[in-house]
């Protein structure tokens, strides 16, 4: 962190920075020029945050030098990291597909589609037992009922579960179910939700917030990390815009700047970011092409009878077409998309 002092800035006023870096445990080496004096902070960065230097006389800026996450961040931990979610894995070797409902509307509806989900090559079934709705009178999901009937869709395909938490007092019973916690974008800055999913020793899939910047997702990140827990999968999903004929805008670029800032694994979710099946296939296959980890999107046996997101699902079939095409072009790309092992339930070759 550097502080530059003003043109006018006295020697009181540089003491003044010094002495209260040093209280707060750094060192501050002065550098005088001609007109203007700049001050450097060695240390504890996180400390130095916390001072209210700016407000200090004569201080004209503080600039901020390396980045405010250090856990998630690549700086400190070069390599690539393989977050685990059952037996599906996320990383920079393979491409994974999640795919699954939105919601878990029924029984039968969530078998036929992680059905479909196992059939068409995903490695990981998603679905809402929990789900964060902006009108209170739609459906909110079926809550505990959901979860059982998520655990019975692993037990037929052998898929792992992902699914969203969305209070702090939820985390213990979602996580008995869950072999990954959705995060949902509407919880990114959750902080306590964030300090809960922490503490367990279960992945996390947190998606980034409507209006989020990288850096703000990644330091939502860096919350799960310093509780101790680093398996996280971060996934963008559009963010809004001043575009209204897409539900949000995906922001490949985003996606690629969290990729290069942090060691863990980026996923894409098309489905949210574009709001409409037609655009899901290609933003998939974009964002494959532009480097992600993976996608995760909705599919539906009857997107019609859908009780949550149904404009945007996919039909089996089209889920089935869809990573056909991401098969070919990751294979092109010399990233094929990741498989189950031949030892999970289910696994049909
Ligand atoms: C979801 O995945 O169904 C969901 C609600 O996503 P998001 O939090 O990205 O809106
Ligand atoms: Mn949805």
């Amino acid at each position: 962190m550097v502080v530059v002092m003003s043109v006018g800035a006295d020697d009181e006023d540089v003491a003044r920075v010094v002495e209260r870096v040093r209280e707060a445990g750094g060192e501050a080496f002065v550098s005088r020029g001609r007109y203007r004096t700049i001050i450097g902070l060695v240390g504890d960065t996180g400390s130095f945050r916390e001072l209210p230097l700016s407000t200090l006389p004569g201080v004209e800026q503080v600039v901020q030098v390396g980045k405010p996450y250090k856990l998630v961040a690549r700086e400190l931990h070069p390599a690539p990291s393989t977050v685990r979610v059952g037996p599906a894995a996320f990383g920079r070797d393979g491409f994974t597909v999640v795919a699954g409902p939105c919601a878990v509307d029924s029984r039968e509806q969530a078998l036929e589609a992680a059905r479909a989900a196992r059939r068409a090559g995903a490695t990981a079934l998603r679905g809402g037992a929990y789900k964060p709705r902006t009108s209170p009178y739609s459906f909110q999901g079926l809550a505990a009922a959901g979860l059982e009937i998520l655990a019975e869709c692993r037990e037929e395909t052998g898929l792992p579960i992902v699914t969203e938490v969305l209070e702090p007092r939820d985390v213990e019973k979602v996580a008995a179910v869950a072999d990954a916690l959705q995060v949902g974008a509407r919880n990114m800055q959750n902080f306590s939700l964030l300090k809960e999913v922490g503490r367990l020793h279960v992945p996390v899939v947190l998606k980034r917030g409507l209006s989020a910047t990288v850096e703000e997702w990644l330091m939502a990140a860096e919350y799960i990390a310093q509780q101790g827990n680093s398996e996280i999968v971060l996934c963008e999903r559009g963010i809004r815009t001043f575009e209204p004929s897409t539900r949000n805008t995906l922001d490949l670029a985003g996606m690629a700047v969290a990729r290069r800032e942090s060691h863990l694994p980026v996923i894409v979710d098309p489905s949210h970011a574009t709001g409409d099946r037609t655009l899901v296939g290609p933003m998939a296959l974009a964002a494959l092409a532009a480097g992600a980890d993976g996608v995760m999107v909705e599919v539906h046996p009857r997107p019609s009878e859908a009780l949550c997101d149904g404009p945007q699902a996919l039909t089996p079939d089209e889920l089935e077409a869809l990573t056909a095409e991401l098969a070919a072009l990751a294979r092109t790309l010399g990233r094929p998309l990741t498989t189950l092992p031949q030892s999970t339930k289910g696994a049909s070759g």
